[in-house]
């Protein structure tokens, strides 16, 4: 059983409101000795599936038999999450591109900082929850330095990154001296958002999560076996010039996009125009990311990603 359930709450710095700027972290300790996990979510405020993930796995495995030790941080940035908002409202900076941080930065960069030295420190392993936000929908996992757990999530595509993103929580996690001592694996998981419901996709998540602790053995059972699953190594992100209506065209996330199909149009609002088509980048692409519904977006939003199945891997 858990041994401990404790209710971590470091702060690191005082607001001007005079409250506390706090890292909350729910401890759970296992009765038998085994690897620490960190599970984060919202480090873009605006992308909360995996908050709401996290307190499903929470109340999921309160009462199963742990081996090991589990640290889930449901908001990584709250201020953002407060706000449904990708960056930090004081100083509208990426949390995710601000990676190891600073203690004397801005508030961002100290977020960053306390995250670095008070939390990924302690972990052997940290799945990080990202997803679309209120608007687009997206289904794929990274794979950084644990292939074998990024496939055990379940997912069908996955993304081999060929640089590590400057700043991330990946990146941070390979840099900061402490964190390296660890040798810290790490797995960012990108499933969910837009105007639908996001039921499925916590389910899916949860789901994908137990299976990731069954297979390093934190929790009980036998490990689910993975799907047919596809690796890309190029990934493009299709933003629409215009703004207006972004009608949907391409199929589901996880299917096959043709060359000279169509991702979408932007629609104008007020005369019905066709203002713009967008077509997929790639002969032979996968879709990863794209609106479900059809929604207003401003020029430059984000719109669609194509996984290229070119060189791709099984
Ligand atoms: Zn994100």
């Amino acid at each position: 059983m858990v041994k401990a359930i404790n209710k971590l709450r470091h702060k690191f710095t005082t607001h001007a409101d005079g409250s506390d700027a706090l890292l909350f972290v729910h401890e759970l300790v296992g009765e038998q000795d085994g690897p620490t996990i960190g599970i984060s979510g919202s480090i873009h405020g605006n992308e909360n599936a995996g908050s709401q993930t996290i307190l499903e796995l929470f109340r999921a495995i309160k009462d199963m038999p742990l081996k090991g030790r589990i640290l889930l941080l449901p908001v990584a940035n709250p201020r953002a999450f407060a706000v449904n908002h990708r960056f930090t409202p004081l100083d509208e900076l990426n949390l995710n591109r601000e990676f190891p941080g600073s203690p004397r930065g801005n508030y961002t960069q100290q977020l960053a900082d306390a995250l670095a030295n008070n939390y990924f420190n302690e972990l052997d392993y940290h799945i990080d929850l990202h997803s679309g936000t209120d608007r687009p929908t997206v289904d794929y996992v990274y794979i950084w330095n644990d292939e074998p757990l990024s496939r055990a999530f379940g997912s069908k595509c996955l993304y081999r990154p060929v640089e590590g993103k400057e700043g991330t929580v990946y990146a941070g996690t390979t840099k900061s001296v402490t964190m390296d001592r660890h040798g810290t694996k790490v797995v960012t998981v990108e499933l969910g958002g837009g105007i639908v419901d996001q039921g499925p996709y916590v389910e899916r998540t949860l789901n994908g999560l137990l299976n990731m602790l069954r297979h390093l053995g934190v929790i009980e059972g036998e490990v689910k076996p993975n799907p047919k699953q596809i690796v890309v190594t190029e990934l493009v992100g299709i933003r629409p010039k215009h703004g207006g209506w972004l009608e949907p065209l391409c199929p589901a996330n996880g299917e096959v996009i043709k060359g000279g199909q169509l991702l979408g149009r932007v629609v104008s609002p007020y005369d019905f125009e066709v203002i713009e088509e967008i077509p997929t980048p790639f002969e032979n692409g996968v879709m990863i990311m794209q609106h479900l519904t059809r929604n207003v977006v401003e020029a430059g939003d984000y719109g669609f990603m194509v996984g290229n199945l070119e060189g791709a891997t099984d």
